[in-house]
């Protein structure tokens, strides 16, 4: 059994990974933190998740649950993540990690604890995604030097708080590396007013943000006379939370290293 702490247990994700956890036949919930100063801390988990009562009390902070856990699971905000991710190095814990948003010297922070203890690391857990990731690799290798445009469309909720996603992004990084591109210069996330004609080497991002849209990602490769979408709908938070159980029992059983969710799913 793994035994799985969720850190933002009170948010949007953290409360559907508690209900993941308890349908995982793996895997236990052994706690929970809420944001320190929270009205919910000292709340059942299981309530806050709409499950009744499961004996497990919100805490305040990772020390306070530091003995009945192995593995935490972190979708909160960058600069919390990487707090957390340093209190696990140092306590020989496991850790996944969904928060997205990280900027480049967050990533390199994180990069930095990759010898120090076992860590999943993915924009995006579900299943789905994840093999979406690996046909747009086969569709950009086939299509990309014959002259198809790509670009990349993402819909997510209202309270989505960074943009282009970071599943968008990882999109457009995989369409690069496989055409020999490099995103920082071929990525267009902009356009407005006399832009002039598109490049054809560019990257375009595209994002919508209404509503309760769980995450939506289309990458398009247009040509003149046919267009191709590969397109991939999260109808529910459930596939991610899914996902993320699914890494934290993997990642119970690997060496020190900074994995991807392709290493989880082995694709
Ligand atoms: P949310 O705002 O509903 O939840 C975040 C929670 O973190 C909040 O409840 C907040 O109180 C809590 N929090 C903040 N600081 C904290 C602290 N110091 N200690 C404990 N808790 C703290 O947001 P959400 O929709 O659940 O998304 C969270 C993150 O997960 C975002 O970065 C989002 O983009 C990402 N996400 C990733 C995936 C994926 O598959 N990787 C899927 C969905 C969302």
């Amino acid at each position: 059994m793994t035994r799985i702490a969720i850190v933002g247990v009170a948010g949007r994700m953290g409360r559907t990974l508690v209900n993941a956890v308890q349908q995982d036949d793996g895997a236990t919930l052994a706690g929970g933190v809420v944001e320190p100063g929270s009205s919910l801390a000292g709340a059942d988990v299981g309530e806050l998740a709409g499950l009744g009562k499961l004996g497990v009390a919100a805490a305040e902070s990772l020390e306070a649950i530091v003995d009945d856990f192995d593995v935490l699971i972190d979708f909160t905000a960058p600069r919390v993540t990487l707090a957390n991710l340093a209190f696990c190095a140092d306590h020989g814990k496991r850790i996944v990690i969904g928060t997205t948003g990280l900027d480049e010297a967050q990533i390199a922070e994180l990069d930095g604890y990759g010898d120090k203890l076992p860590m999943v690391f993915a924009p995006n857990m579900s299943v789905g995604v994840n093999l979406t990731l690996k046909l747009l690799e086969t569709a950009a290798r086939a299509l990309g030097d014959e002259g198809y445009d790509i670009e990349v469309i993402e819909a997510h909720h209202r309270h989505k708080v960074d943009s282009p996603s970071g599943t968008a992004l990882k999109m457009g990084e995989v369409v690069a590396e496989s055409l020999g591109r490099n995103l920082k210069e071929h990525g267009v996330f902009e356009r407005v007013g006399q832009c002039g004609p598109r490049d054809p080497k560019e990257i375009g991002f595209a994002t919508v943000r209404a509503g309760d849209i769980v995450g939506e990602h289309t990458v398009m490769f247009a040509t003149e006379g046919e267009r191709i979408e590969i397109t991939h709908k999260a109808s529910s938070r459930m596939t991610f939370a899914k996902g993320a159980v699914r890494a934290a029992r993997w990642v119970a059983g690997q060496d020190n290293g900074r994995y991807a969710m392709q290493d989880v799913l082995g694709l």
